[in-house]
């Protein structure tokens, strides 16, 4: 029988892939710490009406992407294509509102059916993080500076840069949309199918349209930051204030448009260079109307989500490597309980030691060869005269000399301390 495979556009993360991602998933569970963020775990599958309210009808997302079936009793469900919806579901639903100031951060899989390629995945991994309740533009800043500060934390601020732009309030929108409609009417037949059809959904996707034609067209577009109302405008320039007196660096992007319906005001995307058509990294803005179209009393937000497999790809490609090896390998010449029993006694003196052992016997010799093979830095041995002297051979495998300890098995925990700190491995 032929084997089966995994679904297109869905990957297994391997055990020699998984070190990188740990590492990096605590990296950023730390970062959001340090900005009192918390987590928050929602479910992966939604009523599609969770999506449907919040990301909007007219956007790629709803029409095109979403895993959207019926359950067995007939209710209408949809894997995640995001995070925030579901958070703002969670948020409501828990009455976490009711106090100004909520931060949460939120990490997993997200689905979309789209065309698997490079940088583009259906099951893909977002790290995001929310604040609700605070309309002020320090909000903002504190978000774009806690990414920032993971740019820099990962040795990647190098190599992304961040772009701003205003997309101002709903009056600001509908005001602005008529002008670009007026605008496009003569160029309709010079547009690309999809953005035809945006015309009447959805103009101001149109800006993201990777069609050269229609972009030409669009970079003499009236500008929706030219639309700005009194409000949002003094909003934005506070923020690119703050990010002035915080020396970060950003570029106002006035076609910066996000394919997502709900956000309003600030939005932004960190971008790199570095991964080809597939450059966005990181992206997020404001959503003060998501909160009361999910239900909820009016509360402001804004967010964020980066593109796990996008960032590991940028540090793998500047040489970010983890791996996982054990500490010490025992290997035993004895009956395999008191092999086991010894094991199990390192692991429970010293916390976090990493022991491999060789469970399935054979020589001496064939043992070694697993213990070198596997990357330990010691191999611990265990025979019969060992065992009767209640002591343990330790080899360094790593290094020339050929040195050999016989240590007794109670100050073994000690001597392993002592050894892994000097060789930095403990
Ligand atoms: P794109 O323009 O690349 O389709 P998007 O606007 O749809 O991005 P968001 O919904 O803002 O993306 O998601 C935030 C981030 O999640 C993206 O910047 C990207 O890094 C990552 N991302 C989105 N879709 C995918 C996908 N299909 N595969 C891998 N990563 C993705
Ligand atoms: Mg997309």
């Amino acid at each position: 029988m032929n084997s089966i495979r995994s679904i297109r556009g869905m990957h297994d993360i391997l055990p020699a892939e998984t070190p990188l991602w740990q590492w990096l998933e605590r990296r950023l569970a730390d970062i959001f710490a340090t900005y009192d963020f918390h987590e928050i775990r929602v479910p992966m599958l939604e009523q599609a009406e969770v999506f449907m309210r919040a990301i909007g009808q007219a956007t790629d997302v709803v029409e095109k992407e979403m895993y959207a079936f019926e359950d067995r009793n007939g209710d209408q469900l949809s894997l995640r294509p995001e995070g925030t919806a579901g958070v703002v579901r969670a948020a409501i639903q828990h009455g976490l509102l009711q106090t100004p100031g909520l931060k949460v951060w939120y990490h997993g899989p997200m689905f979309r059916h789209e065309r698997p390629q490079k940088g583009r995945q259906r099951q893909f991994h977002q790290f995001g993080a929310e604040v609700f309740g605070l309309e002020q533009a320090a909000a903002d800043a504190e978000l774009i500076a806690m990414v920032e500060r993971i740019w820099r934390e990962l040795g990647l601020a190098g190599k992304v840069r961040l772009e701003i732009n205003s997309l101002g309030d709903r009056a600001d929108r509908v005001r602005y949309r008529q002008q670009l409609v007026d605008f496009l009417e003569p160029y309709v037949d010079r547009l690309d199918a999809d953005s035809q059809r945006r015309l009447a959904t959805n103009p101001l996707r149109i800006f993201d349209s990777k069609h050269p034609e229609t972009q030409a067209i669009m970079a003499d577009a009236p500008r929706l930051a030219d639309s700005l109302g009194e409000e949002a405008r003094v909003h934005f320039d506070q923020v690119c204030r703050l990010l002035d007196q915080l020396g970060i660096e950003y570029r106002i992007n006035p076609g910066l448009v996000r394919g997502l319906d709900y956000y309003c005001r600030t939005v932004f995307e960190w971008i790199t260079d570095d991964l080809g058509a597939q450059g966005t990294v990181c992206a997020g803005g404001r959503y003060d109307e998501l909160v009361a179209m999910q239900g909820g009393k009016d509360t402001p937000g804004i967010g964020f989500a980066l593109g796990v497999e996008r960032v590991l790809t940028l540090l793998a490609d500047a040489g970010m490597e983890r791996e996982q090896v054990p500490q010490v390998y025992l290997v035993s010449q004895v009956d395999i309980a008191e092999a086991l029993k010894l094991a199990e006694r390192l692991r429970q003196e010293c916390p976090g030691l990493r022991v491999g052992m060789s469970l399935s016997g054979g020589s001496f010799k064939a043992q070694f060869k697993r213990a070198d093979r596997c990357g330990a830095a010691l191999a611990l041995v265990l025979g019969e005269v060992e065992l009767a002297a209640g002591e343990v051979q330790v080899k360094r495998l790593r290094s020339q000399s050929a040195d050999q300890d016989s240590v007794p098995v109670e100050e073994l925990s000690g001597y392993l301390a002592q050894l892994l700190a000097a060789e930095g491995e403990h």
